[in-house]
């Protein structure tokens, strides 16, 4: 079933590509993940970007009024644009434009504006191993760059740039010994950007952008491996341009009593010299507590016993490893007569 995406950007079958434009700008907007924090709103986002890639292109239009289907939904169907360069970004503009353009990820040269993306932030969380058992959360405070609210970026009230008549290219002919080339530069008196201030935000003071403290809830899946690198998309610092990504680095603490390799946990325990010759059953701690063990008579020093499934989750699966108990036996240090007299006579 085709979807409708007249209806979805609200515009009449007719409408001029400018409106269409328009139309999508507003919506976009309006749905934006980063903007718009309800439910649906990501849902939404995304419709309005599929509606806006085909009736936005004239060919796909075409084919979409004939057929209605452009025959490459399928391409939609898997397509992420959570992944796609300019998914954060604020200029409406250029995400229109960049629909186009294999979804941002060549945008054609000498397009307008090339507003600057946030950087990426790391950052590094350490972690014990109560917390690689179960997975945690954390609540991570975080400085940054954020476009400013009170303006969207703009840097205050705009109009459109007189120099490059919005543009926000200038166009130069050049003249070359092969003949006339025209040749074309971001405007300098408006950065590319189209729009030039006539009054300044105070909030930002024309910068279009401000620091900000921001809290950031992470989810630390059970089974992290030390060194894991988790990705937020788009909580890194935000430009006008777009916003980076933040990089959580796990570190997982080293633990007094486990050590760990992947998911399988090792631990040293010492027992009585007499639970090696009579055997008999004594507590192992574990990560979650502590379980009971079974020592046989006649253990040896540096028996490992192993305990399935008492290691750590697998990341992917969840399948927990196991945990080796390596036994060592304690030689008493001090003996009574009665004790001495006792050992003298087993030998
Ligand atoms: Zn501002
Ligand atoms: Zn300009």
């Amino acid at each position: 079933m085709a979807k409708e995406y007249y209806k979805i950007l609200g515009v009449s079958k007719d409408a001029s590509q400018e409106e269409i434009k328009k139309a999508y700008k507003k919506l976009a907007k309006k749905y934006h993940p980063d903007l718009n924090k309800s439910k649906d709103a990501s849902e939404k986002f995304k419709e309005i970007n599929e509606a806006a890639a085909v009736l936005g292109d004239a060919e796909k239009r075409k084919q979409y009024d004939q057929f209605g289907t452009t025959g490459d939904q399928q391409g939609f169907a898997g397509f992420n644009f959570r992944d796609f360069a300019g998914f954060n970004s604020f200029n409406f503009d250029d995400l229109f434009e960049s629909l186009f353009s294999g979804f941002g990820f060549a945008r054609p040269g000498g397009r307008r504006k090339t507003a600057q993306r946030g950087a990426d932030l790391i950052t590094e969380v350490a972690v014990d191993l109560k917390e690689v058992l179960n997975g945690t959360e954390r609540e991570l405070e975080v400085t940054k760059l954020d476009v400013c609210p009170d303006c969207e970026g703009t840097g205050g009230e705009t109009q459109t740039c007189s120099k490059c008549n919005g543009e926000g290219i200038l166009k130069q002919a050049k003249r070359t010994p092969f003949g006339i080339f025209a040749t074309t530069s971001p405007c300098n008196e408006c950065q590319g950007s189209g729009e030039e201030i006539t009054k300044k935000c105070k909030n930002c003071k024309g910068k279009g952008v401000i620091k900000v403290k921001k809290d950031i809830e992470i989810k630390i899946p059970a089974g992290v491996l030390d060194g894991l690198r988790l990705r937020v998309p788009g909580a890194g610092e935000r430009l006008p341009g777009g916003a980076g990504d933040l990089y959580v680095i796990i570190r997982v603490k080293p633990d007094n009593n486990f050590e760990r390799k992947g998911n399988d946990l090792f631990i040293k325990i010492m027992i009585p010299f007499s639970t090696a010759c009579l055997g008999d059953k004594i507590e192992v701690p574990l990560v979650e507590g502590t379980d009971k063990l079974k020592i046989p008579a006649a253990t040896q020093g540096g028996t490992v016993f192993t305990l399935d499934n008492k290691g750590l989750p697998d990341l992917r699966t969840g399948t927990r490893g196991d945990l080796f108990v390596h036994v060592d036996i304690e030689v008493p240090k001090k003996l009574s007569k009665k004790q001495k007299q006792a050992l003298k006579e087993f030998d």
